[in-house]
């Protein structure tokens, strides 16, 4: 059994002129002590499944379908006394911006001592013990307990954010953009951090960005969204070296690669599609230069090759995803538009 099992969870945001379907029908796992990425663009849905995790969707947000299952327990439609419960102890969040995260008016060892009076039975020296050992975990000196927010860099705020996260030994953190608001050196310095508490304490680890490289780095597994659906997953070292996903491969180009010929990425054509009427088919379509007519029609067909998952109407049953078509990218959108609102026969 998986420490968390997402089955076909479903989440609708009620925005002006209908319903907005951020997360439609995906499943993926995590095991314990492994860490998996969740990979996309902004407003692909990957934060709303952190936060239906958490049971912290925004007021206009509800899920429904689905289940996500925690050490085998459903906290789809738990109680939220139940679910706090859950919070700290079982499951917590490292947000990108610390500064956002902590509070500015209280000492730094105050706000990871906190969460541990609250949610266990433990005296205040107990926990100042426990906090100080997070503290030179993390790599900060528990001398520093005593100071304020402002008074650390970015690098190390984050750092006090995840000695808060692990405060009550939680079994999964979840990292959403955690490094996104850091330099590069900083960046590798908390991903590096993240990796070792992993081994060390056996945690599991969802990591949610926008980064493919980020991903590669810290994660076993890795499973790339787009407008709300799992377009491709598997384990990294395949995704990364092979994407069988038309996206993926797209996202991969759109990273620049410092080793390589590659010096500045490409960008994706076209934006992430309306979301509270979708397309029809495959909702990458009209930025897709693979598309064929099945792409407009039809919701691509699940394929596994080794552990490796696709959904994909391009892809061979051996999972190999034939070169580009010749048509460009924007005479295609344009036939998707007039499909829309005609019969119009695509040329393949
Ligand atoms: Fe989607 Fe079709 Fe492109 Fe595959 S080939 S990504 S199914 S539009």
């Amino acid at each position: 059994m998986s420490l968390l099992e997402i089955t076909d969870l479903a989440v609708r945001f009620r925005v002006p002129g209908g319903r907005l379907r951020a997360v439609d029908g995906i499943s993926f796992a995590v095991d314990s002590g492994e860490a998996v990425g969740l990979v996309g663009e902004s407003g692909c849905g990957k934060t709303t499944v952190a936060r239906a995790i958490l049971g912290r969707l925004p007021a206009n947000g509800r899920i429904v379908g689905g289940s996500i299952r925690l050490a085998g327990e459903e906290l789809v439609g738990m109680p939220e006394s139940q679910l706090r419960r859950h919070r700290w102890r079982d499951m917590s969040l490292v947000f990108q911006g610390a500064m956002n995260a902590l509070n500015p008016v209280i000492r730094v060892g105050d706000q990871v001592i906190e969460p541990i009076l609250q949610h266990e039975r433990a005296t205040r020296q107990q926990a100042q013990r426990r906090a100080a050992e997070l503290f030179d975990r993390v790599g900060i000196s528990p001398a520093r307990m005593r100071d304020y927010p402002h008074e650390f860099s970015g690098g190390m705020r984050q750092r006090v954010v995840i000695a808060m996260a692990l405060a009550n030994r939680p079994k999964l953190l979840i990292g959403d953009e955690p490094t996104t608001a850091l330099d590069v050196m900083v960046q590798a310095q908390i991903l590096d951090l993240l990796e070792s508490l992993r081994r060390e304490l056996g945690l599991s680890l969802l990591l949610i960005s926008h980064d493919l490289s980020v991903v590669a780095e810290t994660c076993d597994q890795a499973v790339v969204m787009y407008a709300g659906r799992i377009v491709e997953s598997g384990p990294i070292a395949q995704v990364y070296a092979g994407p069988m996903h038309p996206y993926t491969e797209k996202l991969l180009a759109s990273t620049p690669d410092v080793r390589g010929e590659r010096a500045i990425g490409t960008s994706i054509p076209g934006v992430v599609p309306d979301l509270v009427s979708p397309l029809a088919g495959c909702r990458f379509n009209p930025r897709c230069d693979r598309a064929m007519t099945a792409c407009l029609e039809i919701d691509p067909p699940e394929l596994i090759v080794d552990g490796h998952r696709v959904f994909c109407h391009a892809v061979t049953h051996d999972g190999r995803l034939p070169p580009p078509r010749e048509l460009p990218v924007l005479e295609h959108a344009r036939l998707v538009a007039d499909a829309e609102t005609q019969s119009v026969e695509l040329v393949e």
